[in-house]
């Protein structure tokens, strides 16, 4: 079933295939495993979702085949993808644009559960809503998450 899933993630968005270092593909792939299963349950929806936007831009300028994922990680409580492969410099901005508001809403985003975030962890820090600060798997210290203010 998992086989399957990733199947249809990697046909749908072929930059989840996980690749070597060097951008080369992994001839003997099996399927196992996609570059979204670095990601906590709570934001691989919203990622699935900026895949789908990500797909209209690629596909616009003809790129889907060429853009791949250098790497795919966490950083201070963000969802960040690094990516390679686009020669495309209107595209590359657009994907550029897109990759940072999705920076900027994961961590508005609760990493466990995907409802909207109101807390972060202390030391290594992430988003959580407050059902998920209850818990006590997780963490044990929080800070209320500040509002951005309207400017
Ligand atoms: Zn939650």
């Amino acid at each position: 079933m998992f086989n399957l899933k990733n199947r249809y993630l990697v046909w749908r968005f072929p930059y989840l295939r996980p690749r070597k270092y060097d951008g080369s593909i992994i001839p003997d792939y099996d399927y196992k495993f996609t570059d979204l299963d670095c990601y906590p349950d709570g934001w691989r929806k919203l990622i699935i979702g900026y895949c789908k936007r990500l797909n209209k831009i690629l596909k616009r300028y003809g790129e889907l085949h060429n853009f791949y994922i250098t790497d795919a990680k966490e950083k201070w409580g963000t969802a960040r993808l690094y990516y390679s492969g686009v020669s495309n410099g209107d595209c590359r901005r657009q994907i550029d644009e897109l990759l940072f508001r999705l920076e900027t809403e994961s961590w508005h985003v609760c990493s466990i559960c995907g409802k909207k975030a109101t807390y972060a962890s202390q030391g290594y820090v992430m988003p959580y809503c407050y059902e998920c600060t209850k818990n006590p798997k997780i963490f044990t210290c929080y800070e209320p998450i500040e509002e951005p203010k309207d400017e």
